[in-house]
């Protein structure tokens, strides 16, 4: 297998065939290794964009391309796919930092072939979380790669125009910092049909408590002082993406209020209960006079 660590950078732009906005692809950059992380290449190209010939004010200040080099050196986006294709061959795994460049280049196949596939990606791996973990950052929130490159003392400051082959070669030295084959492995993922039902199936909150899925079991609930079950006082509501109701023990008296959500995933649905005590509502102090 080869790996394939690509950047992009794009142009957002009204288009009226996407009833929207569109993120057009403008500049693709990659650096290719071997299965022992050997460095075997680079690609670069840029494209001349067909949506909106102007560029963005953030795109301009961001990456300093102008509209005169694309038109100069721009070719189709048909053509640098097809030659991205030959670059990567017919086993590549194509590795982004974090899922935004693979959902842009996504969002350009449905936009010029019709549907999502990406011909050149046989696989795939987001190393933004992989090299996360490595590090033994926290999970909870996720990690920019300059912070990445901050704290393995990696100098950014060559790639400071955020240039799609430049920020590709930076991810590169971060990526090859901390890659080992036996933990990288379980991150690549065939580039299959069920890859992409994955990342394009998007998650819903049932809000209907008369839904088939919402069990009568999931919204009953124990005392959590005297473990008795609880008595509902009010009726469900749907508030902030859950449903909620208060309770109250019969046998201590404490007051409750009871949170059940029930999200559709692409694995099926995921119930998460929580039960919190009511706070006692303190002794009214006197309103002072201003
Ligand atoms: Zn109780």
């Amino acid at each position: 297998m080869k790996y394939i660590i690509a950047d992009l950078e794009w142009n957002g732009a009204y288009s009226k065939k996407a009833h929207g906005y569109f993120n057009e692809i403008i500049e693709i950059g990659a650096v290719a290794f071997d299965d022992e992380m050997k460095p075997i290449g680079t690609f670069h190209r840029v494209i001349t964009p067909v949506v909106s010939k102007k560029l963005s004010g953030i795109v301009r200040d961001l990456t300093h391309i102008t509209q005169e080099e694309l038109e100069q050196n721009g070719a189709t986006f048909d053509e640098v796919v097809q030659a991205f294709a030959q670059f990567a061959g017919d086993d590549a795994a194509i590795l982004t930092w974090s899922n935004t460049d693979l959902l842009v280049l996504m969002e350009n196949f449905t936009f010029f072939h019709g549907e999502p596939t990406v011909p050149f990606m046989a696989y795939y791996a987001d190393i933004q979380p992989y090299c996360q973990m490595r590090m033994g950052v926290d999970m909870s929130q996720q990690m920019g790669l300059s912070r990445a490159c901050e704290q393995l003392g990696i100098s950014a400051e060559d790639s400071a125009l955020h240039r799609a082959l430049d920020d590709s070669r930076l991810t590169a030295k971060v990526f090859t910092c901390l890659f080992d084959a036996a933990s990288f492995a379980s991150y690549v993922r065939r580039a299959d049909e069920d890859f992409y039902a994955r990342i394009l199936y998007k998650p819903t909150v049932i809000h209907d408590i008369d839904h088939p899925l919402v069990k009568r079991s999931d919204l009953a609930f124990s005392c959590e002082a005297c473990g008795a079950n609880l008595h509902r006082k009010s009726k469900w509501c749907f508030r902030s993406r859950h449903f909620c109701a208060d309770f109250v023990c019969r046998s201590c008296r404490k007051a409750y209020v009871g949170r059940v959500q029930y999200k559709q995933t692409y694995d099926g649905v995921e119930v998460r209960r929580r039960l919190k005590e009511k706070e006692k509502t303190p002794p009214k102090t006197e309103a002072k006079a201003e």
